[in-house]
């Protein structure tokens, strides 16, 4: 391979792109050249052959000036000391972007190592790119390594073959980049196989002389009857096919080279579309058509954009070739595919490209035929709309995830026990919340501690439906078991208490009966039933007393259940019938201290184990947790008017710093005869100028907080009012 040198780059880049900033192109090598001074390639040659060759590659793709830097800093990132932050500085956003990409995808390949990866490698790489001339430069990149392959290892080379025929040159099909994929395969079959490689090369070398003579006596006869038709052509080229797309076929049909019939192919390049269709008339009148192997791929474009008709035929001698017909144009595009519309356009600009790639990509999406095209729009539409994440365990497996999937779910995604019993997780080797949104790319450790259990929190963060699922199946099952053991200790105690001899037997016909009218099926569902709260053991434990004589017990003695309640309302300075449990009397009730509600907000009930009913504002963002069980939820309802016991409520106000602030918020509230318990001023963690006042005041209800509110609202410099609840779930108070 002759040397490639910077200035051949340059000449390239101005030929087609006359205004370009050949400076900034000129700044990346240079920079190149100094990053990557002292390194070299396994061949021995100065590393900058390397990144060099690639920019050199992307020219002839007469891609813009932003993608030739690019493959000129790809590796610098990745190689050397060079951070992100000085590629910026030096070559803007866009370049820094770009390389960023690159180097994002060349870290992937090093993560996943087991084949069946990859098309998942494969579509993650779609995924994960902003930009498709990240991709263009990986293939460039790919493409200068593969041809450089020689001085490695044997099993490093067959290690970096099968990679490029498994992920890249799949890319480049599915991009219509035909000319990059031919090469990729071709040079992956060479180190993948190298004895099939010599000796199906050695075969066609035998047949070669014969092979090229046929097809020199076929070019003159069509070229003959298409100028005796007068149908316009450019030109006629024929070839014999490329090594790896003969092998493929062997392999396939499982026959000899000999076997092969159409070892040759000829290509008609026309002017125009319609005298594409004129050829075709002229092959078919000449030549016999082959089992009907006639495609249009005009009229019905491949999804990755490709047209061109193609026709097999049959010769008067008996041999067969096939023919594929098309405009310069279509030729062009299939063999540079997506390439061809980014190609920088003079005097268009970028913003034409772009919407070319838009149509491409439209083009795409509604050409979607079969599945595996659909699931190649898929992965665009990801880059598109980013919706899913893919993320590696540490051996290199890879799982697909929704967007904001966190570690649970991934734990989740293994495999349920992983899940049920994950205490942690390392992400890329740090120690990570659970709640840690996963990346792109990152590699995930779930620690697993035998014997534990989920926890109800993680309902906060967790986005599959497997893990919620499965995370609320063992919550519910806890509780009810716990509601069992709870149910089961009221309801002995309520037999001693109403000193029940002989003790009634779960299978007493009185107690058979009660289950049978309200809907128990099971000794166990009565006592869950009691564990909740929503069941006195009084209830069917008193058809085993006389008549009458219930009533006179519990006048002679309350229940404890009652005089607890007594004892807790008070202790909470709950005022009398604040808050009643809608269709329950006798029950515990206490105001959630995770939300605090007031008088006049909107609340429901949550019946908790032994502690009665927590109350909690709708608005409290534990309640979406509490719906788990949907069976505790119970209505309650404000009542009375609320007497002259007020609520403590936290208010925070963000203000700017000026001097005397706190004393004009205090003295505001006084002003609206409010009782202030407590004010202080939080310097940390705020903007600059920015000061954070709390204050405590006595509340009655929702209006007067309200108006408290919009009181402190309009002192000069405040910038927000809001009231403070605690964020993070209170498990103790809401179990
Ligand atoms: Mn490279």
């Amino acid at each position: 391979m002759d040397k490639i040198r910077f200035e051949d780059v340059v000449r390239k880049v101005e030929r087609f792109q006359p205004d370009a900033d050949l400076d900034v192109l000129r700044r990346a090598y240079i920079f190149s050249a100094k990053e990557h001074a002292n390194q070299k390639r396994a061949s021995g040659e100065p590393y900058l052959i390397h990144p060099l060759s690639v920019a050199d590659l992307l020219a002839d793709m007469r891609l813009d000036v932003a993608t030739v830097c690019t493959g000129l800093l790809h590796d610098v990132i990745e190689d050397t000391l060079t951070t992100l932050d000085e590629l910026r500085n030096m070559f803007g956003d866009e370049v820094a972007m770009l390389v960023d990409g690159v180097t994002k995808i060349s870290n992937l390949g090093k993560v996943s190592k087991a084949e069946a990866q990859a098309e998942n490698l494969r579509k993650m790489i779609l995924a994960m790119v902003k930009d498709v001339r990240v991709v263009l430069v990986k293939l460039a990149d790919r493409t200068h390594n593969m041809r450089t392959l020689g001085f490695l290892s044997p099993e490093k080379r067959k290690r970096i073959a099968q990679e490029t025929l498994e992920v890249y040159a799949p890319i480049a099909h599915r991009l219509g980049m035909s000319k990059t994929r031919a090469e990729l395969e071709d040079l992956s079959f060479q180190h993948i196989d190298p004895e099939a490689y010599a000796r199906l090369k050695e075969d066609v070398e035998s047949r070669r002389a014969s092979t090229e003579a046929f097809l020199e006596e076929v070019r003159s006869r069509i070229s003959e009857r298409l100028a005796a038709e007068r149908v316009p052509f450019l030109r006629i080229d024929a070839r014999i096919k490329r090594l790896y797309s003969i092998y493929l076929k062997l392999k396939k049909q499982k026959i000899t080279l000999d076997q092969v019939y159409d070892l040759a192919a000829v290509r008609i390049i026309t002017p125009e579309v319609k005298d594409c269709y004129y050829a075709l008339g002229v092959m078919h009148q000449y030549w016999k058509p082959f089992n009907h192997r006639i495609k249009d791929f005009i009229a019905t474009p491949r999804e990755n954009g490709y047209q061109s008709l193609h026709t097999s035929v049959i010769g008067e001698e008996g041999a067969h070739f096939e023919v594929q017909i098309r405009t310069e144009e279509m030729h062009r595009i299939a063999e540079e595919g997506i390439a061809a519309h980014w190609k920088y356009k003079e005097g268009k600009g970028k913003d034409t490209s772009e919407d070319e790639m838009m149509k491409w990509l439209r083009r795409l999406v509604e050409s979607q035929q079969d599945a595996d095209a659909r699931e190649f729009v898929d992965s665009f539409k990801l880059e598109l709309y980013p919706k899913e994440v893919y993320a590696f365990t540490p051996r290199g497996k890879v799982i697909q995830l929704p967007t904001d999937a966190t570690p649970v779910d991934f734990a989740y995604a293994i495999h349920t026990q992983v899940g049920d019993q994950c205490t942690g997780a390392k992400v890329n080797k740090r120690i990570k919340p659970l709640s840690y949104k996963i990346q792109n790319g990152d590699i995930i450790e779930i620690l697993t501690t035998p014997g534990h259990k989920p926890s109800r929190d993680w309902l906060n963060f967790v986005v599959t439906s497997k893990a919620r699922a499965k995370i609320k199946h063992w919550v519910a099952e806890r509780q009810r078991q716990e509601a069992v053991e709870l149910g089961r200790k009221l309801f002995e105690k309520e037999i001693a208490r109403l000193k029940l001899k002989p003790k009634p037997s779960p299978e007493d016909p009185k107690l058979e009966e009660f289950r049978r009218d309200n809907g128990y099926p099971k000794h166990e569902d009565m006592l869950v039933a009691i564990g909740y709260g929503k069941l006195l053991p009084k209830t069917p434990l008193g058809r085993f007393l006389p008549e009458g004589k219930l009533e006179e017990l519990d006048k002679a003695e309350p229940s404890r259940l009652q005089q607890m309640t007594q004892v807790v309302k008070r202790a909470l300075r709950l005022g009398e019938d604040r808050i009643v449990v809608v269709g329950v009397d006798d029950v515990l009730v206490y105001r959630a201290p995770c939300c605090n509600p007031i008088r006049g907000e909107e609340i429901i009930g949550y019946i908790t184990r032994g502690k009665g009913v927590g109350v909690h504002a709708t608005r409290c963002q534990n309640v979406a947790n509490l719906m788990v069980n949907k069976e505790r939820i119970i209505q309650v309802n404000w009542v009375g008017s609320g007497g002259n016991e007020p609520y403590a409520v936290k208010l925070s106000v963000m203000t700017e710093d000026r001097t005397g602030q706190l004393a004009a918020l205090t003295n505001i509230i006084a002003n609206i005869k409010t009782n202030i318990r407590d004010a202080r001023t939080d310097y940390s963690l705020q903007a600059d100028g920015v000061r954070r006042i709390d204050l405590t005041v006595d509340i009655t209800d929702v209006h007067h907080l309200e108006r408290v509110r919009s009181a402190l609202k309009t002192v000069p410099g405040v910038i927000d009012v809001e009231r403070v609840t605690t964020p993070q779930t209170q498990s103790g108070q809401i179990r």
